[in-house]
């Protein structure tokens, strides 16, 4: 990455809405404060489609500002949060990410943070 371009990058960053602290709490406890892929101690939650894409109509996604619904987002500790962004994720394995958030949804782990990730979720309708 040239000087100029990550200069641009990190201004992005800045600039990013982060995730509501509502929703970011409940990716965590849903994934047990693990990272998805090795089991560590995740930190950081990460948007399996990222945060301007299109998620693919058939898997259902509420079409939330930013793509914040808590189905597009996993738990990673940094090694492999970094690893993602720079290497990105296979195709097969974003949606198999998303089903898994589903089905663990269904679950209702717990439903007083269920309301709160609600509540946001209804402020992010339908907003880009
Ligand atoms: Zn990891
Ligand atoms: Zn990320």
């Amino acid at each position: 990455m040239g000087r100029s371009q990550a200069v641009r990058h990190k201004t992005e960053k800045r600039g990013m809405m982060p995730i509501p602290p509502a929703i970011r709490e409940y990716v965590l406890e849903r994934d047990h404060h693990k990272c998805v892929i090795c089991g560590a101690e995740a930190e950081e939650v990460h948007h399996i489609f990222s945060r301007n894409s299109w998620i693919p109509e058939y898997l259902g996604v509420p079409h939330i500002k930013k793509n914040m619904h808590p189905w597009n987002l996993v738990s990673l500790c940094k090694k492999h949060h970094k690893y993602i962004h720079d290497h990105g994720m296979r195709q097969g394995m974003k949606e198999v990410l998303v089903e898994t958030n589903k089905n663990l949804s269904y679950l209702h782990f717990n439903e007083e943070l269920e309301k709160k990730v609600e509540k946001e979720l209804e402020k992010l309708k339908g907003k880009i």
